[in-house]
């Protein structure tokens, strides 16, 4: 399990195209999806990864136990696909479908005309190119495109009155997948949510030096970018210490973020932020929002401010005893259509 970005995705299913003889491309991605769902009698969301649907992939068993090395993992056997998964116990639903359908997706990548079943790619099993695919497979699967932009169209009244955070954790409940699963499609595969969502996290408070109380230590830990922004506001997730994911502070990537838009005139003397889902007290000291409003430096910030999806947190002032918690920023790209024709032209 690893997920890539699109950019990368785009470029693996080219890969894809040379090095087989297959048609794999992002209509084959589309096609397969649509032929599962049809032959397993499905046509509205959310999609079930049932029996019938597995055996489609020649999957015939799935098996969820702890402790196991890696979040997900095939076994090739005689009779078919073996798929082994690690139960999360994570508070965000939705994740247990998702190894799932990464793992469908490694299935669908083999001959299985002889035995053993040969790779249809020549990327090494793990190769991080593959493991994009399988992701994005995943996403296609979980949430199809024609679903997904019906489902908009359903909620495109209402959401015209809510923030765009709160419309994807409608529509991920709709379709039964974690809201960053959603996020990723929406944002980078579909572009068809026009902002930058980053999610930052706090699990510790760091010393802030001389004599000075601990400070909470955020840390940007998630975000879904346009792939047309992608290069310029690339962030990085971080490096492996120890074993363990060093992600970025916050300080000098949401502001290199922020200015990549604004030199790309993305945004002319106002933002519009919105954060998390709910409705939240709003004041713009301390914490993460002081850091965030000074950052802009603009004439006219819009804060649109709401309270965390998963769990409270007050972005603007940490309460006293904070410790952690987690919060979700949607930057929104206005214009968006009119700055990219701009960019494209040369
Ligand atoms: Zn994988």
């Amino acid at each position: 399990m690893h997920s890539g970005s699109s950019s990368f995705r785009r470029r693996s299913l080219q890969d894809l195209n040379c090095l087989t003889s297959g048609e794999m491309s992002d209509e084959w991605v589309e096609q397969k999806v649509a032929y599962l769902l049809n032959n397993s009698g499905q046509y509205h969301p959310p999609v079930e990864l049932t029996p019938a649907l597995l055996k489609l992939c020649r999957v015939i068993q799935v098996n969820y136990i702890r402790g196991l090395p890696e979040v997900g993992r095939l076994q090739i056997r005689k009779s078919g696909f073996v798929v082994d998964i690690t139960p999360t116990s994570a508070k965000e639903i939705g994740w247990d479908r998702v190894v799932l359908a990464h793992e469908v997706a490694h299935s669908l990548l083999y001959d299985v005309s002889s035995w053993p079943p040969k790779s249809l790619v020549s990327y090494r099993a793990g190769h991080w190119e593959l493991e994009a695919i399988c992701s994005y497979f995943a996403r296609c699967l979980l949430v199809p495109k024609v679903w997904l932009i019906g489902a908009l169209r359903d909620i495109s009244r209402e959401a015209a009155t809510m923030n765009r955070l709160k419309s994807l954790d409608l529509l991920a409940k709709r379709f039964n997948v974690p809201w960053r699963l959603l996020a990723k499609r929406l944002v980078e595969d579909l572009e068809c949510l026009d902002c930058v969502i980053l999610k930052f996290s706090c699990s510790a408070l760091r010393n802030s030096g001389g004599s000075g109380e601990p400070k909470p230590d955020w840390r940007l830990t998630w975000c879904a970018v346009p792939p047309y922004l992608r290069e310029s506001v690339y962030i990085p997730f971080g490096r492996k210490v120890h074993g363990k994911r060093k992600c970025p502070r916050v300080k000098g990537r949401i502001s290199r973020v922020i200015g990549e838009c604004t030199t790309r005139s993305l945004f002319n003397e106002f933002f519009t932020l919105e954060v998390g889902a709910e409705e939240l007290v709003s004041s713009t000291t301390g914490g993460l929002g002081k850091f965030i409003s000074t950052e802009l430096g603009l004439k006219r910030v819009e804060l649109h401010c709401r309270s965390g999806i998963r769990s409270h947190t007050s972005l603007f002032s940490e309460p006293p005893g904070f410790s952690g918690g987690e919060i979700v920023l949607s930057i929104l790209l206005p214009n968006q259509q009119v700055s990219r024709t701009a960019m494209d032209s040369p």
